[in-house]
């Protein structure tokens, strides 16, 4: 039921200094406008994929989208916990590096801290990701968009519900920047399949090559989302593609 999720009537309206409030201040400090967000992690479960990308990309603002509240409040709450902890790890470095101005090692120690994740630029939201990503998310706005073992709605009454088909990929299609990229990782070949037909037969997207994905730092992390280190301990069977919207659409 949409009544039941709060939802923006445009991206300008999302408060996104409440959730990054860090670089909402020193945007406004350095006077230049906050930077947007660039990655969505399609239910984002219990967030480890948003945590693993915030120590790859530590300054690039990712959101995670995930539909029930507890899991999201799990999140947040995380998140918290992690930039209050990152915080004092900088200040106690700081701290010692002042109080001893001759001592390198210190010093080094305080500059690595300070360039350390601070997690000030992840945030997760409750919503339905299959409805309002145009509220959320501008004109090519994202430049990844990922898919992170995606319930698998096994039954063929309820493929409907899948959080891909052709209609829900022109609206992701259509947040994403020109060349920005889809993730898609699961353990269930069937969803693999059906994730592969959909982007393969869509004029917006292109499969990347398996070379391709070799020097992509993100696609090593696919596999510490939550369930990925689950099918890890069980030593599961894990599919991974990734889809490049393309630069000029082909012709229907
Ligand atoms: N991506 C996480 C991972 O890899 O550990 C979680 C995978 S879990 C099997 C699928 C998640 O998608 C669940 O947390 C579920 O609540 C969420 N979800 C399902 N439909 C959704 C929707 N329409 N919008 C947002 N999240 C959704």
């Amino acid at each position: 039921n949409a009544n039941d999720f709060w939802y923006p009537v445009n991206p300008a309206a999302v408060p996104w200094a409440e959730y990054f409030p860090a670089l909402a201040a020193s945007s406004s400090a350095a006077a230049v406008p906050m930077p947007p967000v660039e990655f969505v992690d399609i239910g984002c479960g219990y967030g480890s994929l948003l945590f693993e990308l915030a120590k790859i990309y530590p300054h690039t603002p990712i959101l995670g989208i995930e539909i029930r509240e507890k899991v999201v409040q799990y999140v947040q709450q995380s998140t918290l916990a992690l930039r209050e902890e990152a915080r004092k790890l900088t200040m106690a470095a700081a701290a010692k590096a002042a109080a001893a101005p001759n001592d390198v090692s210190a010093a080094s120690a305080a500059a690595a801290a300070a360039n350390a994740p601070t997690f000030e630029n992840v945030w997760a939201l409750k919503n339905n990701a299959m409805r309002f990503m145009p509220n959320f998310f501008a004109k090519e706005q994202l430049s990844k968009l990922f898919f992170c073992f995606a319930d698998p709605h096994f039954k063929r009454k309820n493929h409907r519900k899948r959080i891909v088909s052709q209609a829900l990929l022109a609206e992701y299609a259509y947040v994403m920047k020109p060349g920005g990229f889809a993730y898609v990782i699961t353990d269930v070949a069937d969803l693999m399949l059906w994730m592969v037909d959909h982007f393969s037969s869509s004029p917006l997207f292109e499969r990347l090559p398996r070379e391709a994905l070799k020097a992509d730092p993100t696609v090593p992390a696919l596999i510490r989302t939550d369930e990925g280190l689950k099918v890890q301990g069980n030593n599961g069977n894990m599919y991974i593609a990734v889809f490049r919207k393309r630069l000029d659409p082909l012709a229907p």
